[in-house]
């Protein structure tokens, strides 16, 4: 579990600083705003995606902070249990991502859903 523990604080480490990162590409841009605003189509477009990678990285971290508190809690069995169908999750699954909420077969239902 220690290991587990490890590799989402890493994880968790890793997503703040990309966001930081973000936000500094992002307050770097935005002198030019109202200068060249409709002649730095490229630059808008770059910001624009830059937010949504944001929003992304922030619901990623949201998993990864849900899933270390599991662990911290000690609550025994509560980490690695899929939050739909309550089985355990595949222990390949939690390799890849140790922060996985559903188990893989809930995974693709509820992408289907969508
Ligand atoms: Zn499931």
């Amino acid at each position: 579990m220690d290991k587990i523990k490890k590799q989402l604080e890493a994880e968790k480490k890793r997503i703040l600083q990309e966001i930081k990162s973000i936000n500094n590409s992002v307050s770097e841009a935005s002198p030019d705003d109202n200068a060249e605003f409709f002649d730095d189509v490229d630059n808008l477009n770059q910001r624009i995606e830059n937010l949504d990678i944001k929003d992304k990285l922030k619901l990623v971290l949201k998993d990864v902070e849900s899933a270390l508190s599991k662990i911290d809690k000690g609550s025994k069995g509560k980490y690695g249990i899929c939050e739909n169908c309550k089985k355990p999750i595949e222990k390949k699954r939690l390799e890849t991502y140790p922060f996985a909420k559903y188990c893989t077969a809930c995974m693709n239902k509820l992408e289907n859903e969508e």
